[in-house]
């Protein structure tokens, strides 16, 4: 049996911090999807053809990696893709409410899809999207913070909407 987890999120850019959990969880599954949600709530700064976009030059190099999007609920797309596994990343107390909450819900919805949390590098543990959309925001530096492409992404981003 092919054993494939996917890793869903809004990735409105995807991070150092999400990278290193696709790196990790791409290390113990024959497949990782990594899943792009459609609407997110949030005001988002990247369509969804541009945030795929960055993961999948991210990913490149990563045989066992792709990227999907997806819409609804996320067992669902995880049964539709035949994943057993969700994976999440955790980054501090302040994340495991909702996500305890998230995985009793989806336990609920489909009992045969485990949900799998991988603990942050302690080097990215204050690191989100909206953070760096923050700093970039007021013209700091997002190196090291985000892979390449998204830097290039953000900049290009940023100086359109001055232009505007
Ligand atoms: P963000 O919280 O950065 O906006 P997403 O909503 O796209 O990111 O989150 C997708 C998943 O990635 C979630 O499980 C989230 O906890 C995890 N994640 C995000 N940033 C990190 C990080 N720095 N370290 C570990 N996991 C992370």
């Amino acid at each position: 049996m092919i054993r494939r987890a996917i890793y869903p999120g809004s990735f409105d850019p995807v991070t150092n911090g999400h990278l290193d959990i696709i790196e990790r969880a791409a290390g113990l599954f024959d497949e990782l999807i990594v899943a792009v949600a459609k609407n997110i709530g949030k005001d988002p700064m990247f369509s969804l053809e541009e945030r795929m976009e960055m993961l999948r030059e991210t990913c490149r190099d990563k045989k066992n990696v792709r990227v999907d999007s997806f819409d609804g609920l996320t067992v669902r797309f995880a049964k539709a893709h035949d994943a057993q596994v969700i994976i999440r990343g955790l980054r501090a107390v302040s994340d495991f409410e909702y996500e305890f909450e998230m995985a009793l819900m989806n336990r609920r919805l489909d009992e045969n899809i485990e949900m799998v949390f991988m603990m942050t590098n302690a080097e990215y543990s204050y690191l989100r999207a909206s953070i760096v959309k923050e700093i970039a925001d007021f013209g700091g530096p997002v190196a090291g913070l985000v892979p390449p492409i998204a830097e290039e992404y953000l900049k290009r981003k940023l100086r359109a909407a001055r232009n505007d």
